[in-house]
């Protein structure tokens, strides 16, 4: 049976908010062991520098704080697209991380756990959405992977290294760490590096674009890509397909304005926006 098509389909997403701090711990070692984010990081200079002073890991969820997610949940579960409804079938965990990590932004670890260090700095429906989509992004890669090729963006899997000016400083992020270096249409090869190659912070970053075959780098966005994509994007939507299209599907209202929306939206179908009721 094809995606969306399943006879069963539940017509809402099994939210599952995690209060207590080691349950939330026991689902973030399972990740690990799937993932190795952390590991990842711990073996990276620049990122072990990026995260210094902040520490990776649960913390217990007050009572208000339960409150306001539930809250934010139930606004945003009629306006959930059919896609994510029929096809994230399994829980989706909500787990609150020490306010530390990840420079306080939100991400998503395998298979279907959503992460956030600050619920009410950046808890949103839209905040939820694009998440949402990062778990989609996992559990439908071959699907994804097609998509991205019709958009324009190829994986890159070169004899040639990066070189070592970007490799090095690249900031790693839990939700593309699996496959992180995307190229657009052939010749761009964006890269998210830290602005401060001395003193990296985890949240400093600026997106960088290699030319593939040329092998040089420009620091803003390359006329093929302004082309495509709307220009209130932020830039960090730029270091990778799946951050771009994370943002377009979360906010159309805002994006839909651009030759990239309009082609995704061909692919991914009415059933991936928000429900407007
Ligand atoms: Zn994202």
């Amino acid at each position: 049976m094809g995606l969306g098509q399943s006879l069963f389909a539940p017509t809402s997403i099994d939210f599952r908010i995690i209060g207590e701090k080691g349950v939330a711990q026991r689902l973030l070692e399972e990740a690990e062991q799937k993932d190795f984010y952390v590991e990842e990081c711990r073996d990276d200079h620049a990122n072990t520098l990026a995260r210094r002073g902040s520490t990776y890991g649960a913390r217990e969820m007050p009572a208000e704080e339960v409150s306001f997610l539930k809250v934010i949940v139930e606004n945003a579960r009629d306006h959930l697209p059919l896609r994510l409804r029929t096809e994230l079938t399994g829980p989706v965990w909500l787990v609150a991380l020490d306010r530390s990590a990840e420079g306080g932004m939100p991400h998503t670890r395998p298979d279907q756990i959503i992460c956030y260090p600050d619920v009410y700095r950046t808890f949103s429906v839209s905040t939820l959405l694009h998440e949402l989509w990062h778990v989609h992004q996992r559990l439908y890669i071959g699907w994804w992977t097609e998509v991205f090729r019709r958009m324009g963006w190829e994986r890159w899997v070169s004899e040639d290294d990066l070189p070592l000016t970007l490799e090095s400083h690249r900031r790693f992020n839990p939700d593309t760490l699996d496959a992180p270096l995307w190229c657009f249409q052939q010749t761009w090869l964006p890269i998210p590096v830290f602005r401060d190659v001395v003193s990296p912070k985890v949240d400093e970053v600026d997106v960088w674009f290699y030319h593939i075959s040329l092998k040089y780098h420009v620091k803003s966005i390359p006329r093929e890509l302004k082309a495509e994509y709307h220009p209130s994007l932020p830039l960090s939507a730029y270091e990778h397909p799946r951050e771009l299209t994370a943002y377009l599907l979360s906010e159309p209202e805002r994006y839909r304005d651009c030759p990239a929306f309009q082609k995704l939206a061909s692919e991914v179908g009415d059933i991936s926006f928000p429900v407007v009721t």
